[in-house]
């Protein structure tokens, strides 16, 4: 038969998908994506035949449908799938930061699935503010007067600025201009808030004579921002917070820092040395403190502006405030997250996040010993498992120079160099992301609870 005979073999779209064994797709996807589906096969189809390809075709039909079920099943997955998180980074941007307490999940389900009380007084039956469902909250865990709560740390800080200094200057240290993870840059930030960026001293060393000197009329705040992912060692000078708060108040202008994490709870039993709290913070005199709610302190994402009270009212009340503020999902979670906080116990036990940072390196290693005699029995020959100490990182900016002791199960394997192996550890389902180090692949297990956790995605 000629190709030309043969290609005019191929069965019509509509009678492919006009047959009986075709109506379940039709039912599961509708008939314009099963039609586009069954268009493409038997597109395809005909160019590998043109090409001489030799295609079975007796009752093609069936294989047909076959082809196009595969091919829709395909493209109805979701794009947000599960990854397991081996990296070693605890709070992984690219991964969506913080997991929700339990609690936190079940008050965002409640939000989402019915109408609740997000801006409504249901005494009185009148317009209420959303902030008040977390305000109370996060005045008695950081002593401050008043809060405000927007989309993320970045909304914060611009939200802040463009309230306290728009068209007027900003002093911020030269050793503080930051940037975060590509799209967060604090001079960006600021210009975009319409505030002047004035910058003071050097990289390395900041005096208080540098911040008097650069004090003008023009001048409208001082600002201090953590260095989150990096920190600069060696010969080195910043003004003490107490300083610097104490020379705002005697020019009148308002003390802003953003602290990046907001640690509600002493991060120092837990390793993070460097991470002050917030109420430390406010306590040392700043008037406005910004931070992230999916960073330490484990909620969702948000950024919490915290301080003193007409300042915070003012903030509140300007006009962009509605394209920054959170939906009332995020507010739900939050809100339960903070509750958890009111027993640091129970903070530390219930948010993900904190008991991560908190477990005990000998269990992490009892974790570590199962995965790893899983994978010699997944790989038998062809690798080489070893259960190694390790290191890994709070992530996110969070204590950029704290160590954390992890356990690691270490892969070498003999057809595959580290990053193939971290490539194909990618492509399970789901997807195992881990590290390759010192040419090593090696994948984290502080953050992993149960060795089934892993040993799932060997098994599809
Ligand atoms: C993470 C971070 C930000 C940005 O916070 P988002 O919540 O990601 O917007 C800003 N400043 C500092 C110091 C940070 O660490």
């Amino acid at each position: 038969m000629s190709i030309q005979d043969k290609l005019r073999k191929l069965p019509s779209v509509d009678k492919i998908l006009g047959h009986v064994d075709c109506q379940p797709l039709v039912a599961r996807y509708g008939r314009p994506k099963a039609l586009d589906a069954m268009r493409s096969v038997v597109d395809e189809v005909r160019e590998q035949m043109k090409n001489g390809d030799d295609i079975p075709l007796s009752d093609s039909s069936p294989w047909f449908i076959t082809k196009a079920a595969q091919m829709l099943e395909a493209s109805s997955r979701p794009n947000l799938k599960k990854v397991i998180n081996c990296t070693g980074v605890i709070i992984h941007t690219n991964m969506g930061r913080a997991l929700l307490a339990k609690e936190a999940i079940q008050a965002a389900t409640l939000a989402g699935s019915h109408n609740v009380n997000l801006e409504y007084k249901t005494d009185e039956g009148k317009r209420g503010e959303r902030d008040e469902l977390v305000e109370g909250l996060i005045v008695d865990l950081t002593g401050a007067q008043a809060a405000t709560v927007v989309n993320n740390n970045a909304a914060a800080i611009f939200l802040a600025l463009n309230t306290l200094s728009e068209g007027k200057e900003t002093l911020v240290s030269r050793g503080e201009l930051i940037e975060i993870g590509g799209s967060f840059r604090l001079p960006e930030i600021m210009a975009k808030s319409g505030c002047l960026l004035r910058e003071v001293g050097t990289t390395n060393r900041t005096h208080m004579a540098d911040y008097e000197d650069a004090i003008t009329g023009d001048t409208a705040l001082i600002l201090r921002a953590h260095t989150s992912n990096y920190s600069i060692v060696g010969f080195t000078s910043q003004p003490g917070y107490q300083e610097l708060s104490g020379l705002a108040r005697s020019k009148d202008i308002p003390f802003v820092v953003d602290l990046g994490s907001g640690a509600l709870i002493d991060m120092e039993p837990l390793g993070l040395k460097d991470e002050l709290t917030i109420r430390k913070t406010l306590r040392m005199g700043a008037d406005i403190v910004t931070f992230s709610g999916d960073k330490l302190l484990g909620g969702p994402q948000a950024g919490i502006i915290a301080g003193n009270g007409k300042l915070v009212d003012r903030i509140r009340k300007n006009h962009l405030k509605r394209a920054l503020r959170c939906d009332k999902m995020t507010l739900a979670a939050l809100e339960a997250t903070l509750r958890l906080y009111q027993n640091p116990e129970l903070a530390l036990r219930n948010i993900p996040t904190l008991r991560a940072l908190s477990r005990d390196v000998d269990e992490i290693r009892q974790v570590a010993v199962k995965v790893a005699g899983a994978m010699e029995t997944f790989f038998g020959k062809e690798a080489e498992v070893t259960v190694m100490d390790d290191i890994c990182r709070a992530g996110s900016g969070a204590a950029p120079r704290a160590d954390i002791p992890s356990v690691s199960v270490a892969i070498k394997h003999s057809q595959m160099n580290p990053n193939q192996l971290a490539g194909w550890f990618r492509r399970l389902s789901p997807p195992v992301a881990g590290r390759v180090e010192a040419d090593l692949f090696r994948l984290d297990i502080r953050l992993i609870e149960n060795k089934k956790e892993i040993t799932d995605s060997l098994a599809h």
